[in-house]
């Protein structure tokens, strides 16, 4: 068996971390992370069968029984996941039943997955039943989306076609769109249920005045998914109020013209396809 510190997806999600550290969008404990694992993956590096310990969940996750996660841990700094993985993740399966998990690895000095373990796992059988390839939640606190939330109207259809208008590859990224629920306690069983219902037909769901969850098929795919989210909501932060006012922008029609350039499938209800046939 290797040791696990070899493991790609350590290495992949130690460099993750750091980076969405260091992108400034995970002060302090802020953000948590989870990766679908394979067993083929998991048992090259650990004794499956050997559960450090069993803890119930609050919902039922039979969907995803038996299933392996990498995960953030409640309460770890993003920043010293580099030098600290064994402390700051675990590695964990969602028992047979899909009434508890079982933890294989991780956790060294004590602590638990991240408070949002169930807005996670919930997301992940959402982005499952759509996507047999999904494989990533990532949330972090990405600071000019949730600067924008402070000051752009939260319809979704409103604040998606505003972050589509600002750079030309928004909608060819995310035609699906972003989501967006109310503020929320944090940590609550309610903004997992919420978050879950919005990933239904959306790979980005923002929290207001909180962050951003995204979904991808990879811990790339997922951070490339919010770096281009708030790179626009960044672009519009910093125009919204220019004292000249705004003197050009993408048009409805130029942004018809993508989604025939490029073949993609806007979220309904945001633009009128009809207009430019
Ligand atoms: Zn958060």
């Amino acid at each position: 068996m290797y040791s696990i510190y070899q493991a790609p997806f350590i290495k992949d999600m130690s460099q993750m971390t750091q980076n969405l550290w260091l992108k400034g969008w995970a002060e302090s404990n802020g953000g948590n992370i989870s990766q679908l694992l394979e067993e083929k993956e998991v048992s090259c590096y650990l004794d499956i069968n050997k559960y450090l310990r069993t803890t119930p969940l609050n919902f039922d996750a039979s969907e995803i029984a038996g299933k392996y996660f990498l995960v953030s841990g409640s309460g770890k700094h993003f920043r010293k996941v580099m030098a600290e993985p064994s402390d700051t993740l675990c590695i964990i399966k969602i028992s047979d039943d899909g009434s508890s998990y079982h933890l294989l690895w991780g956790l060294e000095n004590g602590g638990n997955p991240t408070s949002e373990l169930a807005s996670h796992l919930k997301c992940h059988i959402v982005r499952l039943q759509q996507d047999p390839a999904h494989r990533v939640i990532l949330h972090t606190h990405a600071t000019a989306v949730i600067a924008m939330t402070f000051i752009h109207d939260l319809d979704e259809a409103q604040f998606t076609k505003s972050l589509w208008k600002m750079i030309t590859e928004c909608l060819i990224v995310f035609p699906d769109g972003v989501s967006i629920v109310p503020w929320m306690v944090a940590g609550t069983n309610e903004l997992g249920e919420a978050s879950a219902e919005k990933m239904k037909d959306s790979r980005i769901v923002v929290w207001a005045h909180h962050g951003i969850m995204g979904a991808g098929t990879s811990l790339d795919d997922a951070f490339g998914l919010v770096e281009v989210v708030d790179k626009a909501a960044r672009i519009y932060m910093q125009m919204a109020h220019f004292p000249g006012g705004i003197k050009q922008a993408i048009t409805d029609e130029q942004l018809i013209e993508l989604v025939k350039g490029f073949g993609v499938i806007p979220k309904k209800g945001i633009l009128d396809l009809t207009l430019f046939p």
